[in-house]
């Protein structure tokens, strides 16, 4: 075929193809128009998931008549102009991109009244044909509907989802969106049902009530923008009781633009380790400033990424403002607190396999015939918004690194039941106390204090162990060695697939023979091989030898050693929580026991 230059027509559907993937993407690229254009409310209709038709009705500043024909041509922009650097870009579009190419894929009607007009302008376009521009009454802001997306590109249309999926994509997008402009009041109205509706107060807790409902808005911990430098982070974080099973639910911008990006995620996730039972994950709302030619934008036309000039530095800011609060105010997980929150009847993402199992992390063993079945008995999150002496303490942790110990009330031991939990009186109420959990805690923290400083114990094996590795293990063990001898397991290499170990870390030649050390041994270079690397390895190495290392659920304690085990909790820096993040404690309060007596 001949080489020849593409037709307007042709190259805009291709542009198209890039910017305007699903009726998401449309919803996102209107909504931000109207946020470039200062809008306080932004009102979204959809029908069909999107398919059928979208509506964006916003009061911004508006497009002029005169200038409303060139804003559905290519790479027109009010944004930017020929003298701007690319670099600091301060507005969320600035590609030209979008009413050209949602206009080349579908009928869109636009209707805008521009501040100071005498009049509004409509103008249609059908499927990248323009159409007329009239004259009528409307009005300030800008209407946007688009009608029978891809319906000229039949390949598109086959790759969509079905409408609810399509939906939910839009909706999470526009939960995204709004949760970012606190200050914006929006509504998602979806097939004549309200899907999310924002007030536009400007607060944060506002916007998550608006999106997720007041119950989660409730247990979020606000992290106080540090304010002295260049680079800040702000916003919500969840408390370790309030968690999911995805990561749906962080929310991260950057200089007010709504982004994804897997490391940030990734860096608050590694925040929580040790607060959040594996695989659980935090809701989050961040907000992070930089300068603005720190980031760039212009990455991908969809510009839900950027890239960070100082990569790194944000991410340790990230990590540490939210570790920081978290050991500042790590609360004792409140019994029914996580079916609480469960049970939250929110307009946003709903996850609704999670909603239905309800109880799964309470550190119970089971609700049967318990106090905690009643409804009622939902009660309030022990946690409360940090005050002001705790956020001091988490802006100093932020600069020194230190982490501030957690403290537990003083406890009154009464004794032991199922030979698993360890009953005790407190100041708020009644507490139980896995044995297991805190015992972990307490010898994890002496065995990662004894490991950081070179001082492991270790157990020499009277008679040495063999024990056999899966085919490919010997290289875990090879990049690995440094630590499993730091940490008292000493051993040789024994053909190819094989290692004789000659001793195992002291803590657990208490609990458990020989045989079984060298199995716990196995045990971490199975969860080595399975991904388990990166900076919290040596933590999750010293955890596993603590679990091993732990009384057990189901060994009955002297009266004197429950005291003990509770005393050293006591001592320890994160008493609340096992290395694994399940709670090692949990309080019934003196409110709810009155309560279920009908005292109040
Ligand atoms: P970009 O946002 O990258 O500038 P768009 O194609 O999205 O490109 O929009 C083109 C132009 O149309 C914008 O630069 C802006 O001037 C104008 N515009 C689009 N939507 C609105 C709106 N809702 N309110 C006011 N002006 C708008
Ligand atoms: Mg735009």
């Amino acid at each position: 075929m001949q080489i020849k230059v593409l037709s307007d027509d042709l190259a805009s559907r291709i542009a198209a193809g890039e910017v305007i993937e699903r009726p998401a993407s449309v919803v996102k690229e209107l909504v931000e128009n109207s946020l470039d254009a200062g809008s306080t409310r932004v009102d979204v209709q959809v029908v069909g998931g999107g398919v059928k038709s979208i509506i964006v009705i916003d009061n911004g500043t508006g497009i002029p008549s005169e200038q409303i024909t060139t804003a559905f041509e290519r790479f027109a922009t009010s944004k930017i102009d020929e003298s701007s650097d690319l670099i600091s870009i301060p507005t969320l579009g600035f590609r030209g991109e979008a009413l050209p190419s949602i206009a080349s894929v579908a009928r869109v009607t636009a209707v805008s009244m521009s501040k100071g007009a005498d009049s509004g302008t409509k103008y249609y376009v059908d499927f990248g044909r323009p159409g007329s521009v009239e004259t009528i009454g409307a009005p300030q802001g800008t209407r946007i509907e688009v009608a029978d997306l891809f319906n000229n590109t039949p390949a598109r249309l086959k790759f969509l989802g079905s409408a609810g999926r399509e939906l939910s994509r839009l909706q999470s997008i526009m939960a995204s969106l709004a949760l970012v402009n606190p200050h914006v009041a929006f509504s998602l109205v979806a097939d004549s049902r309200d899907r999310l509706r924002t007030t536009g107060s400007g607060k944060l807790t506002d916007s998550i009530a608006g999106v997720y409902g007041q119950k989660i808005a409730d247990q979020m911990i606000s992290l106080e923008p540090d304010g002295s430098s260049a680079f800040s982070v702000d916003g919500l974080v969840s408390s370790p009781s309030l968690t999911r099973a995805n990561r749906t639910y962080i929310t991260i911008s950057v200089n007010g633009r709504w982004i994804q990006s897997r490391r940030l995620s990734y860096a608050i996730e590694q925040a929580y380790h040790g607060f959040l039972p594996e695989r659980r994950f935090p809701f989050a709302l961040l907000r992070i400033r930089t300068p603005l030619d720190d980031v760039d934008p212009n990455v991908h036309p969809s510009k839900a990424q950027v890239r960070f000039l100082r990569e790194d530095l944000v991410f340790s800011i990230v990590q540490r403002a939210i570790r920081g609060i978290l050991s500042a105010s790590a609360p004792i997980h409140e019994i029914g607190a996580s079916r609480a929150a469960a049970s939250f009847g929110l307009l946003g993402r709903v996850d609704l396999a999670e909603a239905q199992s309800g109880t799964r992390e309470l550190g119970m063993p089971s609700t049967q015939g318990s106090l905690i079945q009643r409804p009622d008995l939902l009660f309030k999150i022990a946690q409360k918004q940090p005050t002001e002496k705790q956020t001091d303490i988490a802006s100093h942790i932020a600069e020194s690194g230190n982490t501030p110990h957690e403290t537990l009330p003083v406890l009154r031991v009464i004794g032991q039941i199922h030979e698993t939990y360890i009953v005790a009186e407190g100041p708020e109420g009644l507490y139980l106390i896995d044995q297991h959990a805190a015992h972990e805690r307490v010898t994890f923290e002496m065995v990662k204090e004894r490991f950081d400083n070179n001082g492991s114990e270790y157990q020499p094996l009277l008679e040495p162990l063999t024990v056999d590795l899966a085919p490919g293990m010997m290289t875990t063990v090879q990049e690995h060695q440094h630590d499993l001898n730091k940490a008292g397991w000493k051993f040789e290499e024994f053909g190819k697939n094989s290692l004789i170990i000659r001793s195992v870390p002291g803590p657990l030649s208490v609990r458990i023979s020989g045989d079984g050390a060298g199995q716990v041994l196995v045990r971490v270079l199975d969860e080595l091989a399975s991904g388990g690397t990166g900076d919290t390895w040596s933590d999750r190495l010293l955890a596993t030898i603590a679990c091993h290392a732990s009384v057990r659920a189901g060994q009955s304690l002297s009266i004197d050693d429950c005291k003990n085990l509770v005393r050293q909790l006591e001592e320890s820096d994160r008493p609340n929580t096992c290395p694994h993040g399940r709670p090692t404690i949990v309080r019934l309060s003196v409110n709810d026991i009155e309560r279920e007596f009908k005292r109040r």
